[in-house]
């Protein structure tokens, strides 16, 4: 999920491309991308673009705006110490099975790495390994024009570039891992020293300038390379021009002073949007219907003799008000503090917009959207306009359909309380009723659901679902790694019969414990690729998440969303695992930004089909598999009030596209409220300048937004062309792996969707999902 498309946080030269991607690229360096760059690339990679079926999980996210420090995701709660030994004996993996298809005895011809680092060790290694990339880079700047070549420039850099990830990456992932503080604080320390050299290294005007004499001489020489050399050319060219190496000197100078301003406006909007702490205080009796366990986590104080609850803004607290206080008028107040809560953000926003205008002007782009998308997907700023007016036109008439039915609630509860009603619906109604319909109108009991998933049963299933999917096996390997709870995998081709069938390695950190990271990610820690002497260098993808913790009377249990998360993030992993690219940086997930999350959304699908559902479920007591009843009420929830969610996702993406395509600054408090109610349908208060709290728009998602829903796009032909009629047929497996996964960022993502659809892309499979199974049935018939 990552700026530059991978999915842990980025690699040196992605980031490289992404400062220049956000415009900061010249001095803000460590600290504005150490800040906000890694955590929000996460989130975005895994978290918030989670797939329809965790609208109700997704939505408290973009409601409260990225988390952007990395300090949030850095601590665990303190009761998980007393989990820590050895969790990884919940579940045993069975290689049993897996014997038989991989030849016994093989050894995998690249070691696995060690993870025996000293902090010193980390220092250390990190500032040699940039001392030798700047001495390369100083070397190839001393070439003569003449001898600038393919091999002397394009592929000493890209090789340069993959050992220094090689020894960096691992460095750098010590900090969401490690027990040890030490080298926690030694691995933060060495990745902002990564991120300062990726800086530098993005502002070379020599090397640059290498570049384009090599890049002269092999069009004189006649000589034709094959196509990813030439994208490999290409796109090195492409983020010298990017980052305004291209321009005369006066106007790089005037580019370098607007971004170090772009970065600094940034990075104070993000202290804002973290440092946050305002409350909104309620009367026990004004809060009436809120769970009394949430109540009693609010904070109360006694004012002029009245007993007062502070709620803060933050989602564990204000949310369950949003969802369950039966009082509309303490709903109201509550969310118009909420969305008044970074006021202090609005000037910052209207300077960033400023400087990103002049900075895509000196840059020859028309717009900021322009410059952003092109090196995405979707291209331009019109792309992303006609991708979501189409869109808008046509979820309105299924949203207008729900509203009509939560309004409909919110009459009946009015008479019944005898309570005014006005007829309008606002939009600190939505949650409530929400909330109200699914439970009256599905009856589902996440709690039971949960019960059906022990941690035991449901993680070696989806192994085994990947694993015949894709044809690969996984051998368990005892050895060394960073904690002892983490499993070690070689993973293998099916059928291997010699060192030739390797494909690399898998890393399994699943369970929680003290300082690691709290959420699921995947890291992808060595890239696959060529080397110089003809070998191949093989991939290494660690998975960390936080599976569900054991109690004392029953073993560890997943909820559905669980399950959805970890078999979305395992697609991550396969990804990394069985991308086969020349280069190291467009093995895997490094694919444009708009389409990374594409293939593991698509995979979350398995996790909704009824026969995938009962071989993954086993009662934790009675060992039953879910029954079809609770199956047609998980797949029934998976599309409730879905017109009306993707409708705030367009809103929220229209914000982001016109302030970055308008040519002149306007009132955007105004903007963010008319639009909201003319998109997402639902009638705002009194206007608060609720974009203070649209950290997406400085966080990285700048002209990006549209991208959580365009993937999905992707994510539902790709699953109704191809694996619909069966998703476990390895033989579709194998073209998912042939056209989507073993080409990477190789080529452009369109080429591999058009080889595996068969043909151009679209969005029918998407509104027909959501159209043909919303519970209000058939709104889009006529569409
Ligand atoms: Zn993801």
């Amino acid at each position: 999920m990552s700026l530059a498309a991978r999915t842990g946080p980025p690699r040196l030269r992605h980031l490289t491309h992404k400062r220049t991607v956000l415009g900061l690229s010249t001095v803000a360096v460590g600290l504005a991308a150490a800040h906000y760059a890694g955590p929000l690339t996460n989130l975005a990679g895994c978290r918030s673009i989670a797939g329809y079926g965790r609208l109700r999980e997704v939505t408290p996210f973009l409601w409260n705006g990225p988390r952007l420090s990395s300090r949030a995701f850095s601590s665990s709660p303190s009761s998980l110490l007393s989990l820590t030994p050895s969790l990884s004996k919940l579940f045993k993996f069975d290689t049993a099975s897996s014997s038989q298809s991989v030849m016994p005895g093989l050894t995998p011809p690249q070691p696995a790495p060690k993870w025996s680092h000293t902090a010193e060790d980390i220092t250390r290694l990190t500032k040699e390994a940039i001392e030798h990339d700047r001495e390369l880079q100083d070397r190839i700047a001393k070439l003569k024009p003449e001898e600038c070549t393919f091999e002397s420039v394009f592929l000493a850099l890209a090789e340069g570039e993959a050992k220094f990830d090689a020894i960096t990456e691992p460095l750098s992932f010590y900090q969401n891992v490690s027990a040890s503080k030490e080298l926690r604080d030694a691995s933060n320390e060495a990745e902002v020293l990564v991120r300062d050299f990726g800086v530098e290294s993005s502002m070379r005007l020599d090397v640059f300038e290498t570049k384009l004499a090599a890049e002269k001489n092999i069009k004189a020489s006649g000589r034709k390379l094959n196509a990813e050399e030439q994208r490999l050319v290409d796109k090195m060219i492409l983020e010298g021009k990017r980052a305004g190496l291209a321009l005369p000197e006066k106007e790089r100078d005037e580019l370098k002073a607007l971004k170090k301003e772009l970065s600094q406006v940034c990075l104070e909007f993000s202290k804002n949007f973290n440092e946050e702490n305002g409350v909104v205080s309620f009367t026990l009796e004004e809060l009436k219907g809120v769970p009394a366990d949430v109540v009693s986590g609010y904070t109360k104080r006694t004012e002029n003799g009245k007993e007062l609850y502070d709620i803060t803004h933050k989602t564990p607290d204000i949310f369950p008000l949003f969802k369950y206080a039966e009082n509309p008028e303490t709903r109201r107040r509550a969310h118009e503090s909420y969305d008044d809560r970074l006021a202090i953000n609005v000037p910052l926003l209207d300077r960033a917009l400023e400087l990103r205008r002049k900075c895509a002007a000196l840059l020859r782009y028309k717009t900021w959207a322009d410059f952003v998308t092109e090196v995405k997907m979707i291209k331009s700023g019109k792309g992303i306009e006609d991708f979501l007016n189409d869109l808008e036109q046509k979820l309105r008439p299924l949203g207008v359909k729900e509203r009509e039915i939560l309004l409909g609630l919110k009459q009946a509860e009015h008479k019944a309380k005898n309570l005014p009603f006005d007829g309008e619906f606002y939009i600190w109604d939505y949650r409530y009723y929400d909330r109200k319909f699914i439970e009256e109108s599905l009856a589902l009991d996440d709690s039971l659901v949960k019960e059906y998933f022990p941690v035991s049963v449901v993680v070696p299933t989806i192994l085994e679902i990947y694993q015949n999917l894709l044809g690969v096996r996984f051998e368990e390997v005892k050895g060394e790694t960073w904690h002892p709870d983490v499993q070690m995998f070689a993973v293998w081709e099916n059928g291997a019969k010699d060192e030739n069938g390797f494909v690399g390695y898998c890393y399994l950190d699943l369970f929680p414990r003290a300082s690691k990271y709290s959420h699921a990610a995947v890291w992808p820690l060595l890239p696959g690729y060529q080397r110089a002497d003809g070998k191949r260098s093989y991939p290494l993808a660690a998975m960390v998440a936080n599976l569900a913790k054991p109690t004392p009377d029953r073993p560890a249990l997943m909820r559905h969303d669980d399950v959805v998360t970890f078999f979305h993030e395992m697609g991550h992993v396969f990804h990394g695992l069985l991308s086969r690219t020349q280069f190291a940086r467009f093995h895997g997930t490094s694919v444009a930004r708009d389409f990374v999350e594409a293939p593991s959304q698509m995979l979350e699908n398995w996790c909704w089909e009824p026969r995938v559902l009962e071989k993954m479920s086993s009662h934790f007591e009675t060992k039953q598999p879910l029954s079809a009843d609770l199956i047609d009420k998980i797949v029934k929830s998976r599309y409730v009030n879905v017109g009306l969610f993707y409708l705030r996702q367009l809103f929220f993406a229209k914000f982001d596209l016109k302030v970055h395509t308008d040519q002149d600054a306007t009132d955007y408090t105004a903007l963010w409220n008319n639009l909201r109610t003319a998109i997402s349908l639902v009638k705002g208060g009194k206007q608060g300048p609720g974009q203070g709290s649209f950290g997406h728009i400085v966080g990285g998602y700048d002209a990006g937004y549209y991208g959580y829903t365009y993937s999905l796009v992707f994510a539902a032909d790709m699953y109704a062309t191809v694996f619909k009629k069966d998703p476990l047929d390895p033989k579709l497996g194998q073209r998912y792996r042939d056209s989507i996964l073993q080409p990477g960022g190789s080529r452009e993502e369109l080429d591999s969707l058009k080889e595996f659809l068969g043909r151009l892309p679209n969005s029918d499979a998407f509104t027909k999902e959501l159209f043909g199974n919303a519970p209000s049935g058939g709104v889009g018939a006529s569409l």
